[in-house]
């Protein structure tokens, strides 16, 4: 099974798979990393896009673990996670099953934070293996199926609970929501949540600026009749203050999960629609919209890392990318 995941092929039997390396026709600067804006011809590094492993059903979730050298993704409809070893390209089943785990995060000590949407929970990955829950309820009520989480440098959790998880039985199971779709902050002293946005259609990725005085925060809420748009918000200790819109020109495609980098760049998956449109965007922070990374498929999220910082890996639909650039993450 290992094995067959690393060489491309796929484990369920489809008898066309991607190759993996470096994507065709590749020169340096591989022209799929399109600048619109000088501010991102800085960027760009003298790189090729590679697919670093294929053959999955729906790529979620990257985290890079830098004590390890390893990155992690979900696999949702596999209802398993995957990790590849940066150092000889392994890839093998990290956790499975995975409760169809989503969003994942590394927190300050270093240990996996996971969204799971079939246990409708937030859960730590520790030391030694066990999971701790560190949020299933709110007010008594069920969560509706977690979907992306960061950690801030005070240790506090905040995630998104749009519920894409119990819409039907691909990415979870079918069941009524209890709670509205809100964004949560849970506090690690006191373990208690709070709402910090409760006026989302569907809320999903989420990112703090470099200083943590900004937090982006996807509506993916075009899925169910709403918008598909960033929005940025002044974070007050534990809140959230004058939210505005910050990048919205995703219809009819839209983003997923987003990052930042260094400079305050915010990094975004982009699919659904036009496929010349599939990939991953760069806005500067004043909203600017500075550059593209063109996919042959539907992103729907990202992260940095590598043993330097600045390789950017892109969970896109069957497959797993990366990019070295010149800019590490935030
Ligand atoms: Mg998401």
């Amino acid at each position: 099974m290992d094995q067959a995941i690393t060489a491309g092929s796929h484990p369920f039997g489809r008898h066309d798979p991607l190759p993996l390396g470096h994507l065709p026709a590749t020169r340096y600067p591989d022209p799929r990393v399109e600048a619109l804006d000088r501010r991102f011809t800085a960027r760009q590094g003298n790189a090729g896009i590679e697919r670093i492993a294929t053959g999955f059903r729906w790529a979620e979730g990257p985290v890079y673990f830098p004590a390890g050298g390893y990155l992690l993704w979900s696999d949702i409809p596999n209802n398993r996670m995957l990790r590849w070893l940066e150092d000889d390209g392994h890839v093998s089943v990290f956790r499975s099953p995975s409760n169809f785990a989503n969003g994942n995060t590394c927190d300050r000590e270093g240990r996996l934070v996971t969204c799971e949407h079939d246990a409708r929970r937030v859960t730590r990955t520790e030391f030694d293996g066990s999971i701790t829950v560190l949020m299933d309820r709110h007010d008594g009520r069920r969560l509706n199926a977690p979907n992306d989480v960061v950690v801030a440098s005070d240790g506090a959790i905040w995630f998104t609970d749009p519920g894409y998880g119990i819409d039907g039985p691909y990415e979870g199971h079918a069941a009524e929501a209890e709670l509205s779709r809100h964004v949560y902050r849970l506090d690690p002293a006191t373990g208690k949540a709070t709402v910090v946005a409760d006026d989302f259609v569907r809320p999903n990725g989420l990112a703090f600026s470099p200083d943590e005085k900004r937090l982006y925060v996807v509506d993916s809420g075009i899925t169910h009749g709403g918008p598909a748009h960033i929005r940025v918000f002044e974070v007050d200790g534990a809140k959230l203050r004058n939210g505005r819109v910050f990048a919205e020109d995703f219809a009819p495609g839209f983003t997923d999960g987003l990052r930042t980098d260094a400079d305050g760049n915010v990094w975004c998956s982009m699919g659904w629609a036009d496929p010349g449109e599939d990939g991953v965007r760069c806005y500067a922070p004043d909203g600017d919209l500075i550059g593209k990374i063109h996919l042959p498929e539907s992103c729907a999220n990202l992260c940095f890392g590598g043993k330097k910082g600045h390789r950017l890996f892109m969970a896109a639909s069957t497959s797993v990318y990366s990019v070295f650039l010149n800019t590490t993450g935030a």
